[in-house]
């Protein structure tokens, strides 16, 4: 297996904005967290990335999230909004054409996560990837019926709908499962309705895509920080512990969906607590 990551774009946001529990960290506490990491903080901003993860495994190509996109009507966000970027070019420079895809996974339906699975083609947005199967969570696809989801209702129209149209779509189970060998879907809500982790494995090691279970690795050094884009706050604590806990117990590579540097690196228990290490 090998897995490539394909950048999107880049930016940062201030910590005290990102994370409502930075403002009561305390002087001697913000040094020991900000030594491991450091390198994804300037001053008081994170750094963030968004980004595909490309996996080769199996003669399969398969794309773990799918980033903003082009040209996509996002009132709800100045920085998504009619976002331009050479995106395809990028994933070209890493050796996949579209219809070389043969699926899409999805940890959920969020606009940084779904963008690239559709672009516009004489004005109508269409699959980008002409044969790929796209697979994500049927929780996530229902919420955009729901009252709280109504004006996130284009994302799911632009992005979402023409795939489902074109039956390119499986929706997996809200119990998650295996639906290649050795590749399975974890429920690990709370960021969203019906977020998942993903699991691969290969080799005897695991590689764990964990979307926005985590935002920035000082949610690794302080599992309780929730983001301000938690839904469910209680539900995305439960959801981080297991999902750093199954990371240190089997020394999974995790690969986080907004981290700065490599976005990947391993999890060890430290104290009763955790600590994280970019891997290359
Ligand atoms: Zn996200």
């Amino acid at each position: 297996m090998t897995i490539t990551r394909v950048t999107e774009t880049r930016f940062t946001l201030p910590l005290s904005f990102l994370y409502p529990s930075w403002r009561s960290i305390c002087g001697a506490e913000l040094g020991r967290l900000l030594s491991p990491a450091s390198l994804d903080v300037r001053g008081e901003e994170a750094l963030l990335s968004v980004h595909t993860w490309v996996v080769r495994t199996g003669g399969y190509t398969l794309l773990v999230d799918t980033g903003v996109g082009n040209g996509k009507h996002r009132p709800f966000s100045a920085r998504f909004d009619q976002l331009q970027t050479s995106f395809i070019a990028r994933l070209a420079e890493a050796g996949v054409a579209p219809d070389q895809v043969d699926y899409v996974l999805l940890t959920h339906l969020h606009a940084d996560h779904v963008g690239w699975n559709t672009q516009q083609v004489d004005g109508a947005w269409v699959p980008t990837f002409p044969r790929a199967r796209y697979l994500f969570p049927h929780a996530e696809c229902e919420f955009f019926a729901t009252r709280a989801g109504v004006n996130r209702r284009m994302v799911y129209e632009d992005s979402v709908r023409p795939v489902i149209d074109a039956r390119q779509a499986t929706l997996v189970p809200d119990c998650g499962g295996e639906f290649l060998d050795g590749i399975e879907f974890h429920p690990t809500p709370g960021h969203s309705v019906g977020h998942m982790s993903i699991s691969m494995r290969s080799q005897g090691e695991e590689a764990l895509f964990c979307g926005d279970v985590m935002h920035h690795p000082l949610q690794v050094y302080r599992p309780a920080w929730c983001s301000t884009y938690a839904l469910d706050e209680s539900r995305a604590r439960e959801s981080r512990q297991w999902l750093l806990t199954r990371a240190a117990e089997r020394g999974a590579l995790v690969l986080s969906a907004h981290f700065p540097e490599t976005s990947a690196g391993r999890v060890t228990r430290c104290g009763d607590g955790f600590a994280w290490r970019y891997s290359a």
